[in-house]
């Protein structure tokens, strides 16, 4: 075989195992994940594999558990991003492993999830002010009896999280060392658990990392080549949802910049695919796309998504 020399890191989104709509059962998961994982099991042939991936829905999930029933304590959002690194990190292994085989490279491939810590500055503005929504929603009456932090969505009243910004991945050496050994890694599952540093001890806290941030942040500590962000749609619009729509191709880092800066990318959702790609190529990364997770080697290979340049 080649020797590979590019590392590719794809990250998945949360939305990729539950699609909008669906409730996310355990066939439906492993359904969604088996197109995006056989294209990730070609290209492995060519490229050294990092996979990282989002949790949205199942941290979702989890919340809701935890809120059926009350005679289990409730687990501060720290361990729920553990609990789906290692639910996810088990779906996406089989699948890949599946994947391999019938390509005849499950002798030669292998891969390995890690739990993955990100550190994250105690002073970080965020902490401040809780915004992200996570969870399920509530109506008025139940919000009101909460313990923690709640804003008006149009969905209806849910839980808001801190979300700090990712400021280094504290297993980034074994995740380059895995991957000069050529195996896949599966790690930052859910943007990492986050972490305050203090002195040589870390402590876990109660916040969620965005996964693309935490992406670009590991693709940057790894000198990874290329960096597919995978979602449920085609890539970055302008005007998104409304007539005037328009799919971005290949754009530079200035023009996409603009866009940003008018509103095109809202928190939450694209707005931190466009910034973790802009951070990524910012930082020595050759190439950042942003495409659907049904057009991984098609973004690879310069024919679909959103291609941001220097
Ligand atoms: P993921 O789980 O992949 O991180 P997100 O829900 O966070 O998915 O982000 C993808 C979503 O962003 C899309 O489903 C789409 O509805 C939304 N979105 C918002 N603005 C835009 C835009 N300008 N272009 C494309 N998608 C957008
Ligand atoms: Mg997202």
């Amino acid at each position: 075989m080649k020797k590979k020399s590019q590392i590719l890191l794809v990250a998945l989104g949360g939305n990729a195992l539950i699609r909008k709509g669906q409730k996310g059962s355990i066939e439906e998961q492993f359904e969604n994940l088996k197109n995006p994982i056989r294209q990730i099991a070609r290209l492995s042939r060519k490229y050294r594999i990092i996979i990282t991936h989002g949790n949205g829905p199942q941290v979702g999930n989890l919340l809701l558990q935890q809120e059926c029933c009350h005679d289990i304590p409730r687990m501060p959002l720290e361990i729920l991003v553990a609990q789906t690194q290692g639910q996810i990190g088990y779906m996406i292994e089989s699948s890949l492993d599946n994947e391999l085989m019938s390509l005849g490279l499950s002798v030669k491939q292998r891969f390995v999830s890690l739990l993955s810590y990100v550190v994250v500055d105690p002073e970080d503005p965020s902490f401040a002010c809780p915004q992200k929504p996570v969870g399920p929603v509530f109506t008025k009456e139940e919000a009101e009896k909460l313990p923690y932090p709640v804003i008006k969505t149009p969905k209806g009243y849910r839980r808001t999280v801190v979300s700090p910004r990712p400021l280094s991945i504290v297993e980034k050496n074994e995740i380059r060392k895995l991957t000069e050994m050529d195996f896949i890694v599966i790690c930052c599952g859910g943007g990492g658990i986050p972490v305050i540093r203090e002195n040589r001890t870390f402590s876990g806290v109660d916040a969620v990392i965005d996964k693309d941030l935490a992406s670009a942040k590991l693709g940057e500590e790894v000198g990874a080549d290329i960096f597919i962000i995978a979602s449920d749609v085609a890539g970055a619009a302008i005007h998104f949802g409304t007539e005037k729509e328009k799919f971005l191709k290949n754009v530079s880092a200035g023009e996409i910049h603009s866009y940003q800066k008018e509103g095109h990318f809202p928190p939450g959702s694209m707005g931190p695919k466009v910034e973790a790609a802009l951070e990524f190529i910012g930082k020595g990364g050759k190439r950042a796309v942003i495409c659907s997770i049904e057009e991984i080697e098609e973004a690879v290979a310069g024919n679909a998504g959103t291609e941001i340049r220097l």
